[in-house]
Protein backbone atom coordinates (compact mmCIF):
# COMPACT_ATOMS: atom_id res chain seq x y z
CA UNK A 1 0.00 0.00 0.00
CA UNK A 2 2.75 1.83 1.03
CA UNK A 3 4.56 1.79 -2.35
CA UNK A 4 1.13 2.23 -4.43
CA UNK A 5 0.75 5.55 -2.38
CA UNK A 6 4.61 6.69 -2.91
CA UNK A 7 3.69 5.53 -6.65
CA UNK A 8 0.98 7.97 -7.40
CA UNK A 9 3.16 11.00 -5.31
CA UNK A 10 5.62 9.98 -7.77
CA UNK A 11 3.59 10.50 -10.81
CA UNK A 12 1.38 13.79 -9.26
CA UNK A 13 5.05 15.24 -8.40
CA UNK A 14 5.96 14.70 -12.30
CA UNK A 15 2.50 16.25 -13.13
CA UNK A 16 3.06 19.00 -11.26
CA UNK A 17 6.10 19.79 -12.42
CA UNK A 18 4.94 19.79 -16.35
CA UNK A 19 1.63 21.86 -14.94
CA UNK A 20 4.74 24.14 -13.51
CA UNK A 21 6.40 24.50 -16.59
CA UNK A 22 3.42 25.07 -18.96
CA UNK A 23 3.14 21.96 -20.29
CA UNK A 24 0.12 20.62 -19.55
CA UNK A 25 -3.24 22.37 -20.04
CA UNK A 26 -1.56 25.46 -21.22
CA UNK A 27 -3.39 25.93 -24.70
CA UNK A 28 -2.18 28.88 -27.23
CA UNK A 29 -4.77 30.40 -29.32
CA UNK A 30 -4.61 33.49 -31.58
CA UNK A 31 -7.14 35.59 -33.91
CA UNK A 32 -6.33 37.06 -37.16
CA UNK A 33 -8.00 39.46 -39.73
CA UNK A 34 -6.44 39.30 -43.38
CA UNK A 35 -6.46 43.04 -44.52
CA UNK A 36 -5.76 41.52 -48.17
CA UNK A 37 -8.21 38.97 -48.38
CA UNK A 38 -11.07 39.98 -45.30
CA UNK A 39 -10.39 36.37 -44.35
CA UNK A 40 -10.61 35.64 -40.69
CA UNK A 41 -8.90 32.79 -38.16
CA UNK A 42 -9.43 31.80 -34.83
CA UNK A 43 -6.44 28.74 -34.12
CA UNK A 44 -5.22 27.15 -31.12
CA UNK A 45 -2.25 26.07 -32.94
CA UNK A 46 -0.15 24.50 -29.38
CA UNK A 47 -1.89 22.58 -26.80
CA UNK A 48 -0.45 20.41 -23.86
CA UNK A 49 3.73 21.11 -24.68
CA UNK A 50 2.82 20.71 -28.38
CA UNK A 51 2.53 22.29 -31.88
CA UNK A 52 -0.82 21.06 -33.49
CA UNK A 53 0.19 20.17 -37.31
CA UNK A 54 -3.40 20.78 -38.56
CA UNK A 55 -3.34 24.31 -37.04
CA UNK A 56 -0.25 24.82 -38.16
CA UNK A 57 -1.90 23.80 -41.80
CA UNK A 58 -4.64 26.32 -41.51
CA UNK A 59 -1.90 29.14 -40.65
CA UNK A 60 -0.22 27.99 -43.41
CA UNK A 61 -3.29 28.42 -46.34
CA UNK A 62 -4.37 31.68 -44.03
CA UNK A 63 -0.95 33.34 -44.16
CA UNK A 64 0.45 32.62 -47.67
CA UNK A 65 1.20 34.98 -50.24
CA UNK A 66 -2.08 36.54 -50.80
CA UNK A 67 -0.77 37.98 -54.51
CA UNK A 68 -0.01 34.42 -55.85
CA UNK A 69 -1.76 32.06 -53.48
CA UNK A 70 1.97 30.46 -53.08
CA UNK A 71 1.81 28.67 -49.26
CA UNK A 72 4.97 28.38 -47.27
CA UNK A 73 4.93 26.27 -43.87
CA UNK A 74 4.72 29.23 -40.74
CA UNK A 75 7.71 29.13 -38.31
CA UNK A 76 5.93 28.39 -34.79
CA UNK A 77 7.93 30.54 -33.11
CA UNK A 78 6.60 33.12 -35.06
CA UNK A 79 3.07 32.95 -33.78
CA UNK A 80 4.76 32.57 -29.98
CA UNK A 81 5.96 35.86 -30.72
CA UNK A 82 2.30 37.08 -31.32
CA UNK A 83 1.21 34.77 -28.53
CA UNK A 84 3.96 36.58 -26.04
CA UNK A 85 2.88 39.68 -27.40
CA UNK A 86 -0.63 39.46 -26.09
CA UNK A 87 0.23 37.66 -22.63
CA UNK A 88 2.67 40.41 -21.93
CA UNK A 89 0.18 43.00 -22.91
CA UNK A 90 -2.92 41.19 -21.60
CA UNK A 91 -4.49 42.13 -24.74
CA UNK A 92 -7.00 39.19 -26.36
CA UNK A 93 -8.06 41.05 -29.43
CA UNK A 94 -7.19 40.04 -33.58
CA UNK A 95 -4.09 40.74 -35.17
CA UNK A 96 -4.98 42.48 -38.51
CA UNK A 97 -2.26 40.80 -41.22
CA UNK A 98 -0.55 43.10 -43.50
CA UNK A 99 1.44 40.72 -45.39
CA UNK A 100 3.18 36.76 -44.28
CA UNK A 101 4.51 34.23 -46.08
CA UNK A 102 6.32 36.22 -48.90
CA UNK A 103 7.23 34.37 -52.68
CA UNK A 104 9.76 35.37 -54.34
CA UNK A 105 8.12 36.30 -57.03
CA UNK A 106 6.06 38.85 -55.42
CA UNK A 107 9.62 39.89 -53.02
CA UNK A 108 11.20 40.19 -56.78
CA UNK A 109 7.92 43.03 -57.66
CA UNK A 110 8.43 44.43 -54.23
CA UNK A 111 11.50 45.60 -54.69
CA UNK A 112 11.78 46.68 -58.10
CA UNK A 113 9.02 49.44 -56.48
CA UNK A 114 10.71 49.86 -52.70
CA UNK A 115 13.83 50.16 -51.69
CA UNK A 116 12.75 49.30 -48.08
CA UNK A 117 11.85 45.76 -49.07
CA UNK A 118 14.99 43.40 -48.04
CA UNK A 119 16.63 40.82 -51.11
CA UNK A 120 16.36 37.85 -48.20
CA UNK A 121 13.64 38.51 -46.37
CA UNK A 122 12.43 36.44 -43.36
CA UNK A 123 8.89 36.37 -45.14
CA UNK A 124 10.32 34.34 -47.47
CA UNK A 125 11.06 31.74 -45.43
CA UNK A 126 8.02 31.91 -43.62
CA UNK A 127 9.52 33.69 -40.73
CA UNK A 128 7.87 36.66 -40.61
CA UNK A 129 4.69 38.69 -40.11
CA UNK A 130 3.44 42.31 -40.21
CA UNK A 131 0.60 42.84 -38.09
CA UNK A 132 -1.44 45.31 -36.04
CA UNK A 133 -3.11 44.71 -33.16
CA UNK A 134 -6.32 45.50 -32.46
CA UNK A 135 -6.94 47.60 -29.55
CA UNK A 136 -3.02 48.76 -28.81
CA UNK A 137 -1.36 51.34 -29.95
CA UNK A 138 1.09 50.91 -32.63
CA UNK A 139 3.88 51.81 -31.27
CA UNK A 140 3.04 50.12 -27.73
CA UNK A 141 3.19 47.04 -30.23
CA UNK A 142 6.70 47.68 -31.38
CA UNK A 143 8.14 48.19 -27.57
CA UNK A 144 6.64 44.93 -26.38
CA UNK A 145 8.44 42.85 -29.04
CA UNK A 146 11.05 44.57 -28.84
CA UNK A 147 11.49 43.59 -24.54
CA UNK A 148 10.57 40.21 -25.61
CA UNK A 149 13.75 40.17 -27.65
CA UNK A 150 12.91 37.29 -29.79
CA UNK A 151 14.03 38.18 -32.72
CA UNK A 152 13.84 41.08 -35.37
CA UNK A 153 11.36 44.04 -34.92
CA UNK A 154 10.69 46.74 -37.66
CA UNK A 155 8.13 49.70 -36.74
CA UNK A 156 6.45 51.26 -40.32
CA UNK A 157 4.79 54.32 -38.66
CA UNK A 158 3.22 56.44 -41.59
CA UNK A 159 1.23 52.45 -42.82
CA UNK A 160 0.60 51.85 -39.41
CA UNK A 161 1.85 48.21 -38.36
CA UNK A 162 4.85 45.92 -36.94
CA UNK A 163 7.15 43.90 -38.11
CA UNK A 164 8.04 41.13 -36.45
CA UNK A 165 10.33 37.34 -37.00
CA UNK A 166 11.58 34.90 -35.49
CA UNK A 167 15.47 35.91 -37.08
CA UNK A 168 18.11 37.31 -34.77
CA UNK A 169 17.26 40.05 -32.50
CA UNK A 170 17.90 43.42 -34.49
CA UNK A 171 15.77 46.80 -35.22
CA UNK A 172 14.87 49.07 -37.73
ZN1 LIG B 1 7.79 42.59 -42.77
Amino acid sequence: MTRYYSRIAGVLAIVFSQFAAGNIGESRTLSFYHTHTSDQLRVTYYRNGAYIPAAMDELKVFLADWRNGVQHEIDPKLMDILWQIQRATGNRETFEVISAYRSEQTNRQLRSKSQGVAQYSQHLLGKAIDVRLRGLDTRELRDTALELQLGGVGYYEKTDFVHVDTGRVRRW
